[in-house]
């Protein structure tokens, strides 16, 4: 098949036009951060604030119309209604803009920033996101869940929320919300069937929408359920997101360990602060004998803390009612709050709220006596 070029996208698009202002969307510099990648075509329209509701028609216009191109296998348009970057357009290069520059204008009302991270997939890092965010919650404080695992995003299900969210007739959208949390996921925004290659770069923009054009509101702390892995897109998505801290959640074997090592590196190389490292599926105890095993190995996240200079934060055994909790959308913190699994989680928010507040204590000494933040 032969591949669609940047040329043969911008001039259909030009085909696709903004009624209200009577041009086409090319002239009047809406398109940006265009990417082609094997016959995927992936950008996003720049829109006003107040009119993004009604310019969902618009999107679909754009995405049809690419999708009826020779040589185009999927056609993903998000809208967003950025900030222009001063003095220049938004576009591409906003996006890896360093973390420090785009905090303050992004979400000013959420004080702070937490990604949940694992060096590969399968290890347990959405069941804790989600078990830690609610433990957050039952402590008192205001908290989100942002899900920007695209290779499975699966927090929508674990919170036990169904459905799409409705963007508001300002064009922003409203988060989901169950158990207390308000949560948006990258599923929202990402097809399903979208291939997994492609996912990589849609990740980019739909971050940026999902941290930008959703009613937030005032939040203690914004937990971020990361992909897995240390990969391009892993960072871009660190670089683009204020953090104040990362939590990395590894198995105990020592392979799952040198990912997690990797991913540690991967949060110190961008300066974000590592609070410590969660260990899962830590150990088994039989449910029948009491016998405990240690399937993975055991301990070896502390060792791995104590060897890298990582916290270790507090580990999780594998345990039947773990799973069939968070996989039913009740997690174990909210179904069975007095059980030793959700005490654990509790133990580990109340050490990661502690590491917030000596972030936020940490940054305000370091930032020029005119800043707020
Ligand atoms: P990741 O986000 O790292 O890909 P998930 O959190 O989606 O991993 O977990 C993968 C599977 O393992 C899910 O079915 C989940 O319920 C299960 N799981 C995670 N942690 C535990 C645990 N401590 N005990 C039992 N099952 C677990």
């Amino acid at each position: 098949m032969t591949q669609v070029t940047e040329q043969q996208i911008l001039k259909a698009l030009k085909q696709v036009s903004d009624a209200d202002r009577g041009q086409d969307i090319v002239s009047l510099n809406m398109v940006s951060g265009l990417r082609i990648k094997d016959g995927h075509v992936a950008f996003t329209i720049q829109v006003d604030p107040e009119r993004g509701a009604s310019m969902e028609p618009l999107r679909k216009e754009a995405e049809k119309t690419i999708h009826a191109l020779s040589g185009v296998i999927s056609a993903s348009v998000v809208l967003t209604a950025e900030r222009p970057a001063p003095g220049g357009e938004p576009g591409a290069e906003e996006m890896t803009e360093p973390a420090d520059e785009i905090e303050a204008p992004v979400l000013p009302d959420v004080k702070s920033i937490v990604a949940i991270a694992s060096g590969k997939g399968g290890v347990g890092k959405s069941t804790t996101a989600v078990n830690l965010a609610l433990a957050l919650a039952a402590a008192g404080h205001k908290t989100g869940l942002l899900d920007a695992d695209v290779y499975g995003p699966s927090i929508p299900r674990m919170l036990g929320i169904s459905g799409k969210p409705v963007p508001t007739e300002e064009g922003a959208l409203e988060p989901m919300e169950n158990h207390g949390v308000k949560c948006m996921s990258m599923g929202f925004l990402v097809e399903d069937e979208a291939p997994l290659i492609w996912r990589g770069p849609m990740a980019q923009s739909a971050l940026q929408h999902l941290l930008r054009d959703v009613n937030w509101g005032e939040l203690d702390v914004l937990v971020v359920d990361m992909p897995p892995g240390t990969g391009d897109i892993q960072l871009t998505l660190v670089q683009q997101t204020p953090l104040t801290g990362a939590i990395i959640v590894s198995t105990p074997q020592d392979i799952a360990l040198s990912d997690a090592r990797k991913g540690m590196n991967m949060f110190r190389k961008v300066d974000v602060p590592v609070f410590g490292i969660v260990e899962n599926m830590s150990y088994f105890r039989c449910p029948h004998c009491g016998e405990r095993s240690e399937i993975f190995s055991h301990g070896g996240a502390r060792q791995e803390a104590a060897r890298t200079g990582m916290d270790f934060l507090g580990e999780i055994p594998l345990d039947m009612d773990i799973r069939e909790t968070s996989d039913g959308g009740h997690p174990i913190v909210v179904s069975k709050p007095d059980s030793d699994h959700a005490k654990a989680y509790r133990a580990i928010a109340a050490k990661t709220w502690e590491k917030i507040g000596l972030a936020l204590q940490e940054r305000q000494a370091e930032a020029p006596p005119n800043e707020t933040q």
